[in-house]
């Protein structure tokens, strides 16, 4: 039985082919590469080009495999795009989910662990944030997941479909050996825009803001290595097939940290002095996202294991100092 990636050649994809085939999963991954890159995927992993809102493609996949679960990263994911193209999102995100439970449903398919995002909890009345906490997204992009959740919860109980949302605070890092990281078209994430300073193609990085009601001013996230992210994807496929129901649980390592205190641990990761222009607030930005992940590490056994800022940052520089132009290179 094999294990189907959708959207396995992105960011957050690519890093969960490797982890599930290092566990030794058989995986096989769809991805249209509309933002993905081929180059990630390693050789010996079967894979289809295309787009999942294509049923048939998604049935010529689970007909000539054995398909035990799907993993599902698909989704157009930049916040400020989904405010001024709302529609794209709903119907690459919510359009793709449609597509793909539909086809889990016509071949029988029976369990998905779904990326999901904080962007569900919007801007949150208090931290750390609990599974439990309204939900009320600020753009489109934080409610088409939502709604994607809601949908698998509804097949869920009409099909016998389980799955696992895992909802993510801020994702960063690189695969250990450097061979694979982030590689955005249009890169809006802080720790790959810090680091364009040290590769030398930023003069400096932009502080959105340093008012906000934070020990030092600037904006409070939760930072969590994409190799631990990708970890948890495993545990909730163990737990899936060890019989667990449906779940919602939030990824991120509890504590937080400053703009200004990942821009010093980059810093001390690259051995550069990094300039620094303050600017304005971005707009939908709250001051402060703190998960609270004890769901996951109770019922998972889920927990960070790269937890200092400067090893998660030394693991990015890692892969774009060897590959300033990302794939291109
Ligand atoms: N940020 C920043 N300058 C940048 C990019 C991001 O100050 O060039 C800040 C942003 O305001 C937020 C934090 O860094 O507080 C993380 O932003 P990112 O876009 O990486 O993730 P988000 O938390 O928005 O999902």
């Amino acid at each position: 039985m094999s294990v189907l990636i959708c959207g396995g050649a992105g960011y957050i994809g690519s890093h969960n082919v490797r982890a599930f085939k290092a566990h030794g999963e058989d995986v096989i991954v769809i991805d249209n590469l509309y933002t993905g890159h081929k180059a990630s995927l390693p050789e010996d992993v079967k894979f289809y080009e295309g787009d999942i809102r294509d049923g048939k493609i998604l049935d010529k996949i689970f007909t000539e495999n054995k398909i035990e679960a799907v993993v599902h990263f698909c989704a157009f994911s930049l916040v400020g795009e989904s405010v001024e193209e709302p529609l794209k999102y709903f119907d690459n995100n919510v359009g793709g989910m449609i597509s793909l439970l539909e086809a889990m449903q016509r071949n029988d398919v029976k369990k998905i662990i779904f990326s999901s995002s904080a962007a569900t909890y919007g801007e949150p009345k208090k931290v750390p944030i609990l599974e439990t906490d309204p939900t009320n997204p600020t753009n489109p992009y934080g409610e088409s997941k939502l709604i994607m959740e809601k949908m698998m919860k509804w097949v869920s109980r009409r099909y016998d479909i389980r799955y696992v949302s895992l909802r993510y605070f801020n994702v960063a890092g690189a695969w250990h050996d450097g061979s694979i990281g982030e590689d955005h078209r249009h890169e809006t994430h802080l720790v790959p825009i810090i680091l364009q300073v040290p590769l030398g193609k930023r003069p400096h990085v932009t502080v959105y803001g340093d008012d906000y009601p934070t020990k030092d001013g600037t904006c409070i996230r939760d930072y969590v290595h994409v190799e631990d992210l990708a970890r948890a994807h495993i545990l909730a496929l163990e737990y899936l097939r060890n019989g667990g129901e449906s779940n919602i649980f939030n990824l991120g390592s509890g504590d937080g940290y400053s703009v200004m205190e990942m821009i010093n641990a980059a810093r001390k990761a690259t051995g550069q002095d990094i300039a620094v222009e303050i600017g304005a607030r971005r707009a939908g930005d709250p001051a402060k996202l703190v998960a609270d992940s004890n769901k996951a590490h109770e019922i998972l056994k889920w927990q960070p294991e790269i937890t200092r800022m400067e090893d998660i940052i030394a693991s990015a520089w890692k892969w774009h100092k060897g590959h300033p132009n990302g794939y291109a290179d």
